[in-house]
């Protein structure tokens, strides 16, 4: 079954960025399997271990389960801004990417912060 979202416009199908796994490193801790909110991983039982289950769920770019993981056990095809840089040159994705804001934007006004309020919590930084 066919897991495929459009990111940014481009089909989720066509960008191989997901987790591999190496069994050797795995200790079966779960953390990778906790983590991830969206559903990458599957736990099997039997083995105590997890499995890349819905790969096309990964988020471009993610790699959290990667910098989570005690053993290293986690790797990605290659450095993720590598990645998204590519697929910004090759999809030309930033008019789809400046849309997609917009629309945020007017669904969800609260998410506009104003140049006051931004540096009134700038300056509350310590
Ligand atoms: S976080 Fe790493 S060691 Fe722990 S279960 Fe996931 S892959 Fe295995
Ligand atoms: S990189 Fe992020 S989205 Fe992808 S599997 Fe790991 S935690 Fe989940």
């Amino acid at each position: 079954m066919s897991q495929a979202k459009s990111w940014h416009g481009v089909d989720r199908d066509e960008l191989d960025w997901f987790p591999s796994l190496d069994y050797d490193k795995c200790s079966g801790c779960g953390l990778c399997a906790l983590t991830c909110g969206n559903n990458v991983f599957g736990w099997v039982r039997s083995e105590g271990k997890p499995r890349v289950a819905n790969p096309k769920k990964c988020v471009v770019g993610c790699t959290t389960c990667a910098r989570v993981c005690p053993e290293d056990a986690i790797t990605f095809p290659s450095d993720p801004k590598d990645f998204v840089r590519k697929v910004v040159i090759r999809y030309k994705i930033f008019p789809t990417v400046k849309k997609e804001l917009e629309v945020r934007l007017s669904t969800f006004p609260d998410h506009a912060v104003h140049q006051q309020t931004a540096s009134v919590r700038e300056a509350e930084m310590p």
